[in-house]
């Protein structure tokens, strides 16, 4: 391994994203990963939520910039409901469409009539909702491929099959393995094996639909079935029958329709990092850079998070977005 070049180890989404805008600035990067491209969390079963739409203040602003880059990787601009059951949540959606338009993310708040208009097939019960036009969906693994074929076509080496042991000698390395950055540079995050069901039946949602309080989040794919996530995970790599049959109920109670559906795929088998704060880790000492620990949500702040660290590369200086996510908070 040479001295002079920025190693990225892990070709995910943020380690492909971060090479990319190595290159862009003129810098020499290879990429190293353990298994393939895609073959983390970043690929799998489905589409990604690219939404701001719910999200911790603090990361608002990194969405809020990603935006701009998803336009230009590609992602289908559906809109996302956030939607409540209750109407003693109004309120909490009020403040969270005011913070979200605080940090310049379009938002605006939704009553009983406005979501039956946007989803005419959603449950009689949803009284409200926070409606975010620019959120959306991606293929995450098309969106991977392509940029490991971009990198490629500009001459960067992407070594597969080629686990990272120890800290290389690299002017400067950047720590994008998701759970693996742990024993790497000694990050606290623990992994879990999200659960995603595809199911084939009417395509009952017109937007991505998040909610304050069921565990579901419905999107309907190109190809127009429906994912269902919302949190719930399998065991080492597989699925657990109940937490299959919760997710699906849950779906069924917000959209009736979803009724005689059939459930046509179940996964998880992809490992993600969590942290104790569920927000991620994106720190650096003088030579290495980590960021990990996306708790279940860092695919769609890929683009700004990959911006930020090759910047930091190439300028030496740490964005103040990214201060927050400091691993210094988690310990005592
Ligand atoms: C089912 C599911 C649904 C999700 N839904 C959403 C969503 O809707 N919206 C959203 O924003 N996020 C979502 N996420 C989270 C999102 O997919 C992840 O946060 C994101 O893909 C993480 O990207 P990454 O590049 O950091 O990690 P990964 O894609 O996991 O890539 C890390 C890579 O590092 C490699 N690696 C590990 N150790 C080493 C080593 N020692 N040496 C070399 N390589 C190594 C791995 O093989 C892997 O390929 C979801 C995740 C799952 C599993």
């Amino acid at each position: 391994m040479g001295e002079s070049e920025v190693f990225v180890i892990g070709a995910g989404i943020v380690g492909l994203l971060t090479a990319l805008e190595l290159t862009d600035r003129g810098v020499d990067v290879v990429v190293f990963e353990a298994a393939t491209v895609a073959s983390g969390a970043s690929g799998g079963l489905g589409e990604r939520g690219i939404r701001a739409n719910g999200r911790h203040p603090l990361e608002l602003p990194l969405m809020a910039r990603a935006y701009a880059r998803w336009a230009d990787l590609g992602y289908r601009r559906t809109g996302q409901l956030h939607v409540t059951e209750r109407e003693a949540d109004m309120p909490a959606l009020a403040e969270q469409a005011r913070r979200q338009r605080q940090a310049g993310i379009a938002s605006e708040l939704l009553d009983v009539a406005g979501v039956h208009e946007l989803e005419p097939e959603i449950s009689a019960a949803v009284v409200g909702a926070v409606w975010c036009p620019q959120d959306g969906t991606a293929d995450h693994t098309t969106t991977c491929h392509r940029v490991a074929g971009e990198l490629r076509r500009r001459g960067v080496s992407i070594r597969e099959h080629q686990p990272v042991r120890r800290m290389p000698a690299a002017r400067r390395v950047i720590v994008t393995a998701n759970g693996g950055a742990a024993a790497l540079v000694g990050v606290e995050t623990f992994e879990v094996f999200p659960q995603a069901l595809v199911v084939d039946g009417p395509a009952v949602a017109r937007h991505l639909i998040g909610h304050h309080h069921r565990r579901v989040i419905l999107k309907t794919l190109a190809g127009g079935q429906t994912m269902l996530t919302g949190g719930w995970l399998g065991h080492a790599g597989t699925v657990i029958d109940d937490h299959v049959r919760a997710n699906f109920e849950e779906a069924v109670a917000l959209y009736p329709g979803l009724g005689d559906a059939e459930i046509t795929a179940a996964a998880a088998d992809r490992a993600e990092a969590v942290s104790a704060d569920l927000l991620p880790i994106i720190d650096h000492d003088d030579r290495v850079a980590v960021a990990t620990g996306w708790s279940g949500h860092g695919f769609a702040l890929a683009p700004a998070v990959a911006e930020l660290l090759a910047a930091w590369v190439t300028t030496g200086r740490w964005s103040p977005l990214l201060e927050p996510f400091r691993a210094s908070r988690l310990r005592g």
